[in-house]
């Protein structure tokens, strides 16, 4: 028999999985339960891994993302594969509703001559590596380069600027690892420049990163006025454009000169066609179009290029996926195969919608597929599952820990310890094996 509980698997513990356990623990009724299942022994999700480091402010949701997993009616089980530590249908069988909510991890590529050079990385794989990702190789980068490119005009390719520029006095104030703080410090990179295929008003960044960059203590920001002038159709310009072309506009009139230790410069209207380099990128390769004018070709010199055109979701064992939006198929949050419906399985955040939008976008797109979640328990006829096994029993008899919610606190708490010595606030853990050893002392 099943029992009377009403029990909610949710896969990924960043926002989009955080706000699906809220809702449902906070509108759904008492006799809901969630378990939150994560593949990393921490939570939070992009949060921690794709935020930037020197966005605290931002950063600083984690404390109510925190209260959401502490809830009584809320487990964390960090530390836990879906679909190779525990299948999907294992999952189905013992939860009434499955929400799958594992973002979208992977980057997506330009599909041009040059793009697997030493040299050349995805902003996926460069900022999972500043921000301590325990899948990335702490010699991952070195930044000899003098000029780096950073292709694609939304805030990522923001972040990996900004990164690229602060001061190690600045780094020193964010939790980033410390071999970061020493790579990122002894970086001999000069010049960012920030390339988009399209004109800036077109871009996709937002007015206040943009004007972040204005504030970096030892960069200067510039553009090329004529830049401005090729993209002129005001009309159809919405006011957050129109914000965001007069940023560009004051960075445009900069005068500032000399002494700054780098330069973050603006390239628009450059199409990416090639990296160029024998053994490693020397160069980008963009064929450049001004308005009424014939496209020319141009080498912008570059010895580390970064892709920030966007990221992908990746294909969960037993699901549908629709490889060119990288998204799983859904109505309504509802997973769907054709026409068919996936009984009991859910999705949610960028899996669902697509890499768009800011934290906050993704408690609307929770409370949607939780109001569906409700709606199909009303409806159903008969209990979907059996009695309740505990999959943590299931996972142990596989070996695997599971990390809990207080074996989190200990990493959480280490990570205070280990910025002591270094005179730093937190630093954060980047080794998988430290994090599960200290999750598992008690
Ligand atoms: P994004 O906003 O979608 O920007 C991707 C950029 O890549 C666009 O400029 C796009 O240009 C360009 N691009 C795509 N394919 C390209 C190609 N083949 N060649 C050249 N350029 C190409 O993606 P994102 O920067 O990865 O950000 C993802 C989401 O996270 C966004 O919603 C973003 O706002 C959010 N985010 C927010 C913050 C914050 O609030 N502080 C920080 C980071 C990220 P086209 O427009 O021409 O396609």
């Amino acid at each position: 028999m099943a029992d009377s509980i009403f029990r909610v698997a949710v896969v990924g513990s960043g926002p989009s999985g955080a706000y699906v356990a809220q809702e449902l623990s906070e509108q759904a009724g008492l006799d809901t339960v969630v378990d939150v299942y994560e593949r990393l022994p921490v939570p939070f999700g992009l949060v921690r891994y794709g935020v930037a480091p020197d966005h605290q402010r931002i950063k600083s949701i984690v404390g109510s993302l925190a209260e959401i997993f502490a809830h009584p009616r809320v487990r964390f089980l960090g530390n836990v594969q879906v679909g190779t530590d525990i299948t999907l249908d294992e999952l189905r069988r013992r939860y009434d509703a499955v929400v799958v909510a594992c973002g979208a991890s992977a980057d997506r590529r330009l599909s041009i001559p040059g793009e697997d050079l030493p040299g050349v990385s995805s902003a996926t794989d460069f900022v999972a590596w500043y921000s301590g990702h325990p899948d990335t190789d702490v010699d991952r980068f070195a930044l000899t380069a003098e000029t780096a490119v950073v292709i694609g005009l939304g805030n990522v390719a923001l972040d990996v600027a900004r990164m690229l520029c602060r001061t190690p006095d600045e780094l020193r104030r964010t939790d980033v690892p410390q071999h970061v703080v020493d790579v990122l410090a002894a970086s001999t990179v000069r010049e960012v420049v920030i390339v988009g295929r399209r004109g800036p008003g077109h871009a996709k960044f937002s007015n206040k990163e943009l004007g972040e960059l204005g504030e970096l203590s030892d960069t200067n920001v510039l553009v090329d006025p004529h830049d401005l002038t090729d993209d002129q159709d005001g009309a159809q310009q919405s006011p957050l454009t129109r914000r965001m072309l007069a940023t560009l506009h004051r960075y445009a009139a900069n005068t500032r000169t000399g002494t700054h230790r780098r330069t973050v410069r603006f390239a628009f209207s450059r199409t990416p066609v090639a990296i160029v380099g024998e053994t490693s990128a020397h160069g980008l390769k963009v064929v450049r179009r001004g308005q009424g004018t014939a496209e020319t070709e141009e080498v912008l010199p570059a010895q580390f290029c970064v892709r920030s055109v966007g990221y992908r979701g990746l294909a969960l064992p037993g699901l549908p996926f629709d490889p060119d939006t990288g998204t799983i198929p859904h109505a309504q949050g509802r997973v769907v195969h054709g026409t068919e419906r996936l009984a009991g399985v859910y999705v949610a955040g960028w899996i669902k919608r697509g890499p768009s939008g800011v934290i906050g976008t993704n408690k609307q797109d929770a409370a949607t597929t939780v109001a569906a979640i409700s709606e199909d328990r009303v409806r159903a006829v008969e209990p979907r599952r059996q009695a309740f096994e505990d999959p943590v029993l299931l996972l142990k008899e596989r070996g695997i820990d599971a990390v809990e919610w207080s074996a989190w606190q200990r990493i959480d708490a280490a990570e205070e310890i280990e910025g002591r010595p270094l005179g730093r606030g937190r630093v954060k853990l980047h080794e998988r094996g430290r994090m599960l050893a200290i999750a598992s002392a008690r």
